[in-house]
């Protein structure tokens, strides 16, 4: 099943051209990861997607729901965690979480019920009583998550939900949206600027200028975009530059760097008696940059 269906969607605002015909198709359960920099046009897109803002023209389809017909079937589908949060500070993640479920219809009871099962998942005992603005930003992201799950969605976007956070609060997050992601098979969109959390994707598109630059899984992004380097420390007359051709000098020290595949590079080394080497995979930050010509950060 397709949990999200968009077609030659174009944004005009007045004189800019934010998103220009653009298709892709996210399928249920998928992670899907929508990089671009700044001014690609991924909130523009987004907030398309999530009923908030008017196409020019185009079909989007959220599962079966129609764009502009269904909305109010496409919002019950959904939830949003918005990089601002939008939780009141002086309260506690309790009655900030009873008092969003309110704006679903949902007594303290039934409140209770439908969060009781991500009480456990986002592990909130601990900070149940405690005020929103006293938590930390990892604490924080969890709460929103949990409160961007309130109406049950089956498809989560999250606009950069690790910006601005530690490392270690990042990886906390993650834990959190992976086990959603395994435990509720609910299908995550997600926009970054951390290319190595979309490794695990199943799928990322890269926006460039309102345009789609790439559709396609990382494992094939990076073969088909990032080779793999190999930094060696040698005598520089020493290296065999016939054997290879795009090969980079890199610092006033003897160090190179070069694109090769692996083959290629167990033959340089061995061929050219080379001792002192470093070898990098390709990386997606090597694939953003190939294909935008920036890096993403
Ligand atoms: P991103 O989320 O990838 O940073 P946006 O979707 O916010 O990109 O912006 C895409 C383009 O549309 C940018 O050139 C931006 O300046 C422009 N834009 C966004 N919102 C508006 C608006 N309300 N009016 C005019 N131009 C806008």
């Amino acid at each position: 099943m397709k949990a999200i269906t968009v077609n030659n969607l174009i944004k005009n605002y007045k004189n800019v051209n934010a998103v220009n015909s653009i298709s892709f198709e996210i399928n249920e359960g998928e992670l899907f990861a929508f990089l671009g920099e700044n001014g690609a046009g991924k909130s523009t897109t987004i907030n398309i997607l999530c009923t908030i803002l008017k196409k020019t023209s185009g079909d989007v389809k959220i599962f079966d729901y129609e764009l502009d017909k269904d909305d109010n079937e496409i919002r019950n589908s959904i939830g949003i965690v918005f990089q601002n949060s939008v939780l009141d500070f002086k309260l506690t993640v309790e009655e900030n979480l009873i008092s969003r479920a309110s704006y679903y219809g949902l007594n303290r009871k039934k409140a209770l019920e439908v969060i009781k099962p991500f009480f456990e998942m986002f592990e909130l005992e601990d900070i149940w009583k405690r005020k929103y603005e006293n938590l930390s930003g990892g604490q924080r992201r969890r709460v929103d998550i949990v409160r961007a799950l309130i109406n049950k969605p089956r498809i989560l976007f999250l606009d950069e939900p690790t910006t601005g956070l530690d490392p270690k609060s990042r990886s906390i997050v993650w834990k959190y949206i992976n086990k959603l992601r395994l435990e509720q098979k609910i299908t995550i969109f997600l926009t970054t600027h951390y290319m190595e959390e979309v490794v695990d994707a199943d799928r990322v598109v890269i926006l460039d200028k309102g345009n789609i630059v790439a559709n396609d899984t990382p494992a094939n992004l990076k073969s088909k975009y990032a080779n793999t380097k190999l930094y060696w420390y040698t005598v520089q007359n020493k290296a065999n530059n016939k054997l290879i051709s795009n090969y980079e000098y890199k610092y006033e020290v003897d160090h190179y760097i070069v694109d090769m595949n692996s083959e290629e590079i167990r033959t340089f080394i061995y061929e050219n008696q080379i001792t002192d080497f470093e070898v990098f995979k390709g990386s997606m930050d090597d694939v953003f940059l190939k294909l935008t010509g920036k890096e993403l950060m």
